[in-house]
């Protein structure tokens, strides 16, 4: 399996600003010394050791990755801003002459994780076929609401590709090809759905929105299936320690309990996703060196877990 990372964001689309923009073209002139600028070559090459937050940018898109199956099926889990930017890419393939197919899961419907659904080109193209799953019995609806005349002007039934809608049971198991999806209900105020895709002995787990307060943690053990083992395991953590202790019900988690919860169930990789809207670069690069230092204070329990934090275009194997 390869995964894309197309929007990393929580709750609401956060675009980079002038006086952010101007901030890293400030850092980054006070870090280049003469000979780093002398020509193209060594201004690449001193771009190059330039920690990503000064020279780029987590990204701004919520929610939606692009899953590559072995025999390269597409598999698209949820709708937020970041599809549009894979629809533009799609558009190059066969997605552009209408005889493209993919699947799309959804793991609810909060805006963040449907909001770029009108704006998906593919969508648009009579003869693409895409089969939408979801454990929601109204998904259909809920989607169509979205797109009422009174929130945006193009009714579902005018986007011409094929759109057919499938309802799945709750903490059921669906195969794709030869890719074993399992879903499974989180604790998120209107509920959520995490998804683990196993394919040829290896496993990824995507759990967004999702809140690991005392009362879970309490019944951990009714979570062992779905995480134990996992390659792969993308988690929200929107809050800081602290803040998940001040915002209790809010439906998120933090970094601190995603890695007790990959140490817990031998987890090997764990990436850090659903970014709080108010956190820049910087912020999001002390998330990651926290999250590390937490990892350190107890090592041996922890084993050899790896933590990476989600930013936009990042593209991992699995
Ligand atoms: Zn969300
Ligand atoms: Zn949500």
């Amino acid at each position: 399996m390869k995964v894309k990372f197309w929007g990393v964001r929580g709750s609401i689309p956060t675009p980079l600003n002038s006086d952010v923009i101007r901030d890293k073209i400030k850092q980054t002139l006070q870090l280049a010394s003469p000979k780093d600028i002398s020509n193209e070559e060594s201004i690449d090459t001193f771009i190059d050791t330039l920690p990503m937050s000064i020279v780029g940018t987590y990204g701004g898109n919520t929610t939606s990755l692009e899953v590559r199956t072995s025999t390269d099926d597409l598999i698209i889990v949820d709708c937020g801003t970041g599809i549009k930017q894979l629809g533009h890419e799609l558009l190059k393939t066969e997605f552009g002459n209408g005889t493209g197919f993919a699947t799309i899961l959804l793991t609810h419907t909060h805006w963040d994780h449907i909001q770029g659904f009108p704006f998906f080109a593919p969508f648009y193209i009579k003869g693409n076929r895409f089969n939408i799953y979801s454990p929601y019995n109204d998904i259909k609806e809920r989607i169509e609401y979205q797109q009422v005349y009174t929130h945006f002007p193009i009714n579902l039934e005018y986007m011409l590709a094929q759109k057919e809608f499938f309802i799945i049971d709750k903490e059921s198991e669906i195969y794709i090809n030869d890719v074993k999806i399992k879903n499974k209900s989180m604790r998120h105020p209107g509920g959520s759905f995490g998804f683990r895709f196993e394919e040829n002995g290896k496993s990824f787990v995507f759990t967004s929105d999702c809140e690991f307060n005392i009362d879970e943690i309490d019944k951990i053990d009714t979570y062992k299936n779905f995480f134990e083992n996992a390659d792969v395991c993308v988690f929200d953590t929107q809050y800081t320690f602290e803040e998940s202790i001040n915002k209790i019900d809010w439906g998120h988690s933090s970094a601190s309990i995603a890695i007790d919860i990959a140490s817990m169930f031998n987890i090997k990789r764990l990436i850090l996703f659903h970014h709080e809207p108010d956190y820049n670069d910087q912020k999001l690069d002390t998330v990651l060196s926290n999250a590390k230092l937490y990892m350190g204070i107890n090592p041996d329990r922890r084993g050899n877990l790896t933590i990476n934090i989600a930013r936009e275009g990042m593209e991992i194997e699995i």
